[in-house]
């Protein structure tokens, strides 16, 4: 696709893909939760990034630029997350979704990756998890409330080298 520069940002409790259409200046911004409920929200916008991000109430966002098709594929595992938890994505989103091909990706990952490093898939046991703490949460209607359930959920190799690195420092006190 041309014309369209593709950025990122994460902060605590959401993760935004945002689509910048060069020719209109138009910005599509995907609000996800890839560690949870996946797709949430979805916001189209013709104006300056400065405008959205204050319409988003988030003025001090940093967007960095990435790969259309890395964006592309972390749009495409969150509507998979939506999905499966049988949560419904605004037609406008899917609409551009669409466009942008997401939905002609093959999804062959996991559903959720490592909270700290995002490349390498989670456990069966721990994707298990975090659905059964996302489908109690749906049912509760408690998704995007204070009332969440936190979790971090890391994978094997990160947790091997945040261990080495607490040895490491145990060693250092004795
Ligand atoms: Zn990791």
């Amino acid at each position: 696709m041309t014309g369209v520069i593709t950025y990122r940002t994460r902060e605590d409790g959401f993760l935004i893909v945002l689509v910048e259409l060069t020719q209109s200046s138009i910005f599509l911004a995907f609000l996800l939760d890839p560690w949870k409920a996946g797709y949430r929200d979805f916001d189209q916008h013709k104006g300056s990034l400065k405008d959205l991000k204050r319409k988003l109430g988030a003025p001090k966002l940093k967007f960095h630029e990435i790969p259309k098709k890395e964006a592309a594929l972390l749009l495409r595992q969150n509507v998979e997350i939506a999905h499966h938890l049988g949560i419904d994505i605004d037609e406008d989103a899917m609409k551009w979704m669409n466009k942008l091909g997401v939905m002609k990706i093959d999804y062959k990952q996991a559903l959720y990756r490592c909270f700290n490093c995002e490349r390498n898939d989670l456990s069966t046991d721990q994707i298990d998890e975090i659905l059964a703490i996302a489908s109690r949460e749906i049912t509760q209607g408690v998704i995007g409330t204070d009332e969440e359930e936190q979790y971090f959920k890391i994978c094997a190799e990160c947790e091997n080298e945040l261990h080495d690195k607490h040895e490491g420092q145990s060693h250092h006190h004795h």
